[in-house]
Formats: structure tokens, sequence, C-alpha cells
């Protein structure tokens, strides 16, 4: 989905919500797509203060939630004390995630297996999936052998 069509869409969730469409949110929604990937709460911060200085971390997690909500943004909890964010992809259903936990990088996998196997599953108690994850947490080996990573931040 192209950035005005995402726009268009969370501007008229927010008003489906009665949610006033503000310049910070417009900015945090502007600051998701700059930044891209995966972030954190805190880098959408620097992103969306970059874009309107008035945007305070209170805004940033009031707005989280109805991005996510809106099925624009995807919550990408990996165990740890805080989150990841990232642009929901249309296919979100089937992608598989491998985390790193020592170097704390997300690889998304196209896994077109998994939207059948979701259907499968839930058919047999005649239920219909609306979203499912595949998270396997991993050990990396690289860093295991040689001490160091490149995906490793110090
Ligand atoms: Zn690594």
């Amino acid at each position: 989905m192209s950035i005005e069509k995402c726009r268009e869409k969370f501007i008229e969730f927010l008003s489906a919500k009665d949610l006033r469409v503000t310049q910070q949110r417009l900015a945090i929604f502007e600051a998701c797509h700059t930044l891209g990937g995966h972030f954190t709460a805190e880098e959408l911060l620097v992103e969306a203060r970059g874009i309107d200085p008035s945007v305070s971390r209170a805004t940033i997690y009031r707005t989280l939630p109805i991005l996510i909500e809106s099925a624009l943004l995807r919550e990408i909890d990996v165990g740890k004390d805080f989150k990841f964010y990232s642009i929901a992809p249309e296919n979100a259903n089937e992608q598989a995630q491998v985390f790193c936990i020592d170097c704390e990088k997300i690889y998304e996998v196209d896994a077109p297996f998994l939207g059948w196997y979701g259907s499968t599953v839930s058919a047999k108690f005649n239920l219909r999936p609306i979203s499912q994850r595949l998270q396997i947490r991993a050990k990396c080996q690289q860093l295991e052998l040689s001490g160091t990573c490149p995906n490793k931040s110090a």
C-alpha cells in the first residue's frame, strides 16, 4: 500500500473513531514511514519530533495503539522490556519472524504456507483466522563463534 493510501486510511480510521486528526498524530504517522523497518517507540519519538517538535512521549504512547488498531502498524513483542513496531505488510499473516536475541535484530521471512496452515487448523473448529504469527527466537551463531557480529550495536 502506498503512503498516500495509508494516510487516507489512517485519517478515515481516526474520523470513524471520533478522534481528531491532529498535526502530532500525522507527524507520528509520517515518522513511521520515514523510519521503515523495525523501530522502537523511542526511535519513533525522535523521528516524529523532527517533523513536529510538539510531539511528546505521551502522544507517542497514545497514538501507537490507534495505529495498531487501524492495522496500519504492527506491534512486535520479542519478550524484551520494550516492543518493536513496523509498518504492517499486507501479507502479515504469511510472514514469519526470526528474532536474534543476542543482536536484537528481526528478520522477516515470507512463509506462504502459514496462511494455509492457519485456515486449515481453524477450519477444524469452524473458525476463520483473523491474525496469526510465527516467531522464532534464536541465538546468533556468528557472535558465538567469533565474538562479534555486524548486527550487534555496541
Ligand atoms: Zn548477530
